[in-house]
Order: structure tokens, then sequence, then C-alpha cells
């Protein structure tokens, strides 16, 4: 097993920087979710703050708290709970919480005091959120558990289908509505939050308080029609592999799907070494077969470099970047520069 992940610090930070001022004066929380994405929670989440990012959105509790107990005092959103999130260590440990449900509501104002509430209204995604016609039910209940010092609606968000922005603006008269009528319920959230990459980076009318940024701090482009270099953004993780055979044509690199490698149809992906472009003609699970004789121990590019980017390989299989990166698992060594 060849296969080495670098993730390029510098980079990162440059990206999160980037989008920092880009949206100013709306602040940025960077997700760092599926272990950032792939290139590694723990590792990136201060480099996320000292470029500029005023909180981390993480999906769950588990990984809030472990970014707790890593020293990480930053604000920290986590929105996904199940029937046993801890949300005593969540309030304890002051993590600001989604909320989808009027039972994790209840839940969460028994957990402790002041809870810190995001309130979540489906705006046309239907991916979780109160439907808005139990929004004004929702709004009541969260007024009265906050007067009883239970909880604290600190902010009311969306997500958004990122389809286009017409589809989005229509979802944004929704998130509007949402929000007068919460303060109609005697609520004062300061953190409104709807936009995801694509919307921070290209519709002003989205970015409120706060955005939530995860792709585009990776440096891979959440748009079709352009890439990370052509928003300005720098490709955080390279991935390579080693040659470790070869044939009369053919060398096998010691990486497969097993080790994140894409698979795609044989013959429509390339990787690269010394500018060079080699033909993939097959991905198996602990070896890559590709078209060309290399010297044994050469050192082959297959994600970024001088390999395809990940929005490349995300094209040849008919994918989003964030699959690329995240389909490395975490057996591949992670080597963290600058
Ligand atoms: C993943 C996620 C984000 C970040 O999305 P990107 O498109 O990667 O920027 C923001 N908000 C929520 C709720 C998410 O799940």
């Amino acid at each position: 097993m060849s296969a080495v992940a670098r993730v390029n610090l510098s980079a990162f930070e440059q990206n999160v920087s980037s989008v920092v001022s880009r949206v100013a004066p709306a602040h940025v929380w960077v997700a760092i979710k599926s272990n950032a994405y792939g290139h590694g929670m723990l590792e990136l989440a201060d480099n996320a703050l000292r470029a500029g990012a005023a909180g981390l959105a993480v999906l769950d509790v588990p990984a809030a708290l472990r970014l707790r107990s890593h020293g990480i005092t930053a604000p920290l959103f986590a929105w996904l709970h199940g029937a046993k999130t801890d949300f005593v260590a969540a309030v304890t440990a002051d993590i600001d919480l989604g909320v989808s449900s009027l039972s994790h509501l209840e839940s969460i104002a028994l957990a402790g005091k002041n809870a810190r509430v995001h309130l979540k209204v489906d705006t046309g995604l239907h991916r979780n959120g109160f439907p808005i016609n139990q929004w004004d039910a929702v709004c009541t209940r969260a007024a009265d558990l906050e007067k009883s010092g239970a909880i604290r609606v600190v902010g009311i968000w969306t997500h958004l289908a990122d389809a286009n922005t017409a589809a989005d603006n229509a979802a944004l008269d929704i998130f509007d509505d949402a929000i007068t009528r919460a303060r109609s319920a005697g609520l004062h959230p300061e953190l409104l939050h709807a936009a995801a990459s694509p919307t921070a980076l290209r519709n002003q009318r989205a970015r409120y308080s706060l955005v939530r940024v995860g792709i585009a701090a990776y440096g891979i482009s959440p748009f079709d029609d352009v890439d990370g270099a052509g928003l300005e953004l720098r490709p955080v993780m390279t991935v390579h592999g080693t040659i470790e055979s070869t044939g009369t044509e053919t060398s096998i690199i010691g990486a497969g799907w097993f080790d994140g490698v894409p698979q795609v149809r044989d013959g429509a992906a390339w990787v690269g070494a010394s500018d060079q472009q080699y033909s993939v003609l097959t991905v198996g699970p602990q070896h890559t077969v590709i078209d060309g004789v290399l010297p044994v121990g050469t050192v082959v590019d297959i994600i970024g470099g001088d390999g395809p980017s990940a929005e490349l390989w995300a094209e040849w299989r008919g994918t989003i970047g964030d699959e690329i990166v995240t389909g490395i698992p975490t057996h591949v060594r992670r080597i963290y520069d600058r």
C-alpha cells in the first residue's frame, strides 16, 4: 500500500481567508464534517480559526466534543442528532445546537441552562428542518423555553438546494418570512445563516450573519462551470502512489480503490508523473494499472499535483469533488505540510 495524502495547510488557510474576505461582513463557519472532508478534522480545526473562521460546523455532538477536548474554544455547530445524543454534555461544552425537531428541542431544554439553539426551517430542500406550517408553533414553544432560562434561540438557519439562483431566492423568501415570524413570537436570533459554499460565493443576499463553508475551503469548486483555480482557490489535498512493478507496456501503482483511487470506466482517467499523463487501464482493490513503463519506485500523482484535480475525477465519475477527497480512507497516511 503506497498511497499517501499530502495536506497543504497553507493552501487551506489561504482558501479560508480568501472566503472570509469575500463574504465579509458576514462571518464564516468552516464545515469540517466527515473528518474535514477527508483532510483531518483535528489537524485542520486550528488552522481554520487562525485563518479567520469565526466558528466550525461539525455535524454531530460527538465530533464537537472531541474538538472541545482538543482545546478548541471557538463556536462549534452540531445539527445532526439521534436518540442517543448526549445533550447534557453538549450544553455543558457550550456547543451551538441546530434543532429540527420538537423532541430534540425539549431534550435540549431539559439538558441544562441557556442551551444555545439554532432553529432550522425547511425552505424547500426537505432534508430536515421544521416545515413552515409548524414554524409559528415551534417559535412559540421555543420562546416559552427561553423565558424559563432553559434555552437561548441564538440562531435561525436553513440549508439551500444550491440548484440555481432563482430557486435559492425563492427559498430565501421563505427564510426571511420565518425570521420575521420568529421575531413576532418574541425570539431575538442574532445568527441568521443559510448559505454553504455555492451561495456564499455567488449570492450576496444569502450571506446574512454567517455562511457555512466546506468544499471551497478545501480548494474545490462547488460549481460545474468553473474549477477551484478559476475561483482562485488552491487544492489542499494531493494523493500519490508509487510504482511497484512493471510489465512490457504497463506499470502498477501500489494503490487501488481500497485506498480511495476513484473507479471510472477503463481508460477514462489518467494519472501524472513528471508532467506526463498515463492512462489508467484498471483500478483494482490495491493496485492501479497504467499504460506506460515507469521505473519501480516512481511517485505518481493520483489526485492533484501532476495528476488530475479532484474536480476532474469527479467529472469522470459523474459525482462532486467532495466525494473524491472524502473518499480517501483514514488508513491512507496523511502528511501535513506547508
Ligand atoms: C456540508 C454542509 C455545509 C457546507 O457545504 P459546502 O457545500 O461543502 O460548502 C453547510 N451546511 C450544512 C448544513 C452542511 O451539511
